[in-house]
């Protein structure tokens, strides 16, 4: 039977609250709706997770006590009631009878009442409730990254937590080997896809609203890829010439790996080395979408193969494991699940993949650090750390007109409408 749009949105996000990301929990509800209220379902959960610290604040003065673990459902029923309300274009009765309406679809008839009850007292008293909520949750942010964001940010927090907040643009990567970005970008307009070019990276275009990838001319031809304008970045930094050997260390799903080899048809060779199977599979199916050629290789950076040579690569790319709180807007569910205590273990297996890949480059060669980060601990500081632990690694600084200089080196933060938010060093070897 056709689920609810809303219940099922409750039940993705209650699938959050227990730990699951928002990629596991909401495939098997999408399944459940009806074609026509995938898109919605899809925006309410993206949407509520956005803002939850916020909603959920917002509950927390309406509730007179803490609803019971078995009704987090019900909970995330509210909170996505509460996201049409305060933050969406849903008109206000329609929200609240639809939102009242999914708790028999729930199950949970007994919590109609309550939800009503919730939604109709938020509409009358919003002003006072948001006035009293604490700075992290009017920003939606959970408490322990605004004071991390406050810490190295300052007045900048509120617009990085805004972009954070906001839905995010759909940002292709044109095939600069194949056409040229005005050319596609005509191509596109013919289609009635209206695009503006970035400002930063050569191949970027902003798509004026999302669509599907299938609606893009030349898509399965290889004319253009899905890429954040921030990680366009990554190859024009890494700048390979042709002859060089190169290794693109974490490279799933080889949105990166694709486009340096656009970039640079002719490297002596590049290996895209992956430590999940399964995501090294989408290096694969990217490589054969684009037609380019790479060999990919399955293994834990921090420990590479014993096969791959010393000194042997003149550039490495390390876009590296992180807390992806650059990247939020993208990956809401990060505001749930992302804990303090996880940053610095992220920020160990940053170092450890550093230490493990320096020894695979040549004398003379480069290795370019990437995080889709913020936050100084997985950024600047991984890279200060690891110059002082070697005398053959510098700095190499990264000269552009674009992001914030910072001692380890180049933070590009997220802005709204623009790019995402990542964190850049280049790493040059010396002879030691
Ligand atoms: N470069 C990719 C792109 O542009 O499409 C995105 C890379 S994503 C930020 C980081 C990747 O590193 C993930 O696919 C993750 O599975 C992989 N990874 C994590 N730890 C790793 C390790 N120790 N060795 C190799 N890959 C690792």
């Amino acid at each position: 039977m056709v689920l609810d749009c809303r219940a099922a949105a409750a039940r993705v996000l209650a699938g959050v609250m227990n730990g699951q990301s928002l990629n596991q929990a909401l495939p098997p509800q999408q399944g459940r709706v009806a074609g026509r209220d995938r898109a919605l379902l899809q925006e309410l959960c993206y949407g509520s997770l956005r803002h939850w610290p916020r909603l959920a604040g917002l509950a927390g003065q309406l509730l007179d006590k803490p609803l019971r673990d078995k009704d987090r459902d019900v909970f995330a029923l509210i909170l996505v009631g509460l996201y049409q309300l305060a933050v969406t274009r849903v008109p206000d009765h329609a929200a609240v009878a639809a939102t009242v309406g999914a708790t028999r679809a729930l199950n949970k008839g007994w919590a109609r009442g309550l939800v009503n009850a919730l939604l109709r007292r938020y509409q009358r008293e919003r002003d006072a409730l948001e006035g009293a909520l604490d700075p992290a949750a009017r920003a939606a942010q959970p408490p322990w990254l605004y004071r991390q964001l406050q810490d190295q940010w300052g007045e900048a927090t509120d617009a990085i937590a805004a972009a954070g907040n906001s839905r995010p643009p759909m940002v292709l990567r044109v095939n600069l080997a194949r056409i040229p970005r005005a050319q596609y970008r005509q191509q596109l307009a013919e289609a009635g896809i209206a695009s503006t070019p970035g400002d930063l990276a050569a191949s970027a275009l902003y798509l004026e609203r999302a669509v599907d990838v299938g609606e893009l001319p030349g898509f399965a031809e290889g004319l253009a890829s899905v890429q954040d304008e921030a990680a366009q970045l990554a190859a024009e930094l890494l700048d390979c010439r042709a002859g060089d050997r190169v290794l693109d260390a974490c490279a799933a799903p080889g949105g990166k790996t694709c486009h340096i080899l656009e970039r640079n048809p002719r490297p002596a060779a590049l290996v895209a080395m992956e430590v999940d199977p399964e995501r090294a599979a989408r290096i694969r199916d990217n490589l054969r979408r684009l037609e380019l050629d790479a060999e990919v290789v399955v293994a834990d950076a921090a420990h590479p193969p014993a096969d791959l040579e010393p000194a042997s690569f003149d550039r490495i790319l390390v876009d590296a494991p992180c807390s992806a709180t650059g990247v939020i807007r993208r990956h809401p569910d990060i505001k749930l699940l992302r804990r303090e205590s996880d940053i610095g273990q992220l920020a160990g297996q940053q170092a450890a993949i550093l230490d493990g890949l320096w020894p695979l480059l040549k004398p003379g060669g480069q290795l370019l650090y990437v995080t889709c980060s913020i936050l100084e601990a997985e950024n600047s500081a991984v890279v200060t750390d690891f110059i002082g632990r070697r005398n053959d690694a510098r700095l190499d600084p990264i000269a552009v007109p674009w992001g914030e200089a910072r001692p380890g080196g180049r933070q590009l933060l997220p802005r709204e409408g623009g790019p995402d938010g990542l964190f850049f060093a280049r790493l040059l070897r010396g002879d030691g």
